[in-house]
């Protein structure tokens, strides 16, 4: 790329050269040429009309060559539209929206985080970005309005396609009043939309809370207390994103299963088909769970011993089957 731009700029100052020079000599050659013939037509017999004539023109010639010097030293460098295509995309970021093909011999595995930024979310940035593991963030509206929080939710919205962030509404179903919550489905959307604006979510992707709720363009596998709220957040482009592998929690906070009993859950689902969609295992966990360090080593162990299996591929959620234009 050096040599590429360094060969560039040779070439563009050359022909920069080239063309001063043929716009500086050919006209004032021939202006001098035209202010000989005046003097002499003029001339007094003094040679004063002639000398006046004469440093005239060398004053102007001056001027000029000044003049073009400057111009060309204040000009930016890179002004030619070709030059900031290539910035444009040398600079250009990854979006989420992007689809992928499978791999037949593959198994898709979709870590996601629920109820961030909360304590926790950092640690599970670091870890997973150590690891270089892909995982979706479903995080709460009223959670991210901190300044600290807002900084963190940025950090992972900004971290695609490592990262992806997602919706889990705005007040969490009016703080866990689950009932009025997905009892009128036109507030609760609101109250989702309202978590997609303040969260700056890229995509219309959520998770019900406290239920384990699909909606994929009109699939679906809900609990009746959601169905209507997902049937509405569906016509109006929303994908429910449940999950598949629970790791559960106690005290508010403590991993109940261990590492291995989690690996363990995770082949059955693919094994027994059990999954929403075959051979994409959605596994849901909270950020808080991996706060303290041991059981931050537990996440950690857990990433490891799926990765030793080479079929595991893992990924954000916008690639799950059905939520982007995935084949
Ligand atoms: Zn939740």
């Amino acid at each position: 790329m050096v040599t590429f731009i360094e060969k560039d700029c040779f070439n563009h100052c050359r022909i920069n050269i080239e063309l001063s020079i043929a716009g500086i000599i050919l006209p004032y050659t021939s202006i001098y040429i035209c202010v000989r013939i005046i003097s002499i037509l003029m001339d007094d017999g003094t040679g004063r009309c002639s000398r006046i004539l004469i440093a005239t023109f060398y004053f102007s010639f001056i001027s000029l060559v000044t003049g073009c010097t400057n111009k060309k030293l204040s000009q930016p460098f890179n002004q030619d539209s070709s030059y900031s295509r290539k910035d444009s995309l040398l600079t250009s970021k990854e979006t989420p929206d992007n689809s992928i093909s499978y791999d037949t011999g593959k198994r898709y595995i979709y870590i996601t985080l629920d109820d961030g930024p909360q304590h926790g979310t950092m640690k599970c940035y670091h870890i997973l970005r150590s690891l270089g593991v892909k995982a979706s963030f479903f995080m709460i509206g009223i959670q991210g309005m901190e300044k600290r929080a807002r900084l963190n939710v940025d950090t992972i919205r900004n971290a695609y396609p490592q990262f992806l962030l997602c919706n889990h509404t705005y007040t969490h179903a009016y703080h866990n009043k689950y009932k009025l919550f997905y009892g009128k489905p036109d507030s609760a959307l609101a109250d989702l939309a309202a978590a997609q604006d303040s969260l700056r979510v890229p995509l219309k992707i959520f998770r019900t809370p406290a239920n384990n709720s699909w909606a994929i363009g009109g699939k679906y596998r809900s609990p009746q207390l959601t169905r209507a709220f997902c049937q509405a957040a569906d016509s109006v482009g929303y994908k429910a994103i449940g999950w598949d592998v629970v790791w559960n929690f106690k005290n508010g906070a403590t991993p109940i299963q261990s590492t291995t009993e989690m690996v363990r859950e995770v082949n059955l689902a693919f094994d027994h088909h059990e999954a929403f969609t075959r051979n994409h295992v959605v596994v849901l966990a909270h950020d808080r769970m991996f706060e303290k360090p041991q059981y931050a080593d537990s996440l950690y162990k857990f990433i490891a011993l799926l990765r030793q299996d080479p079929r595991n591929v893992f990924e954000t959620i916008d690639h799950y089957p059905g939520v982007a234009f995935n084949k």
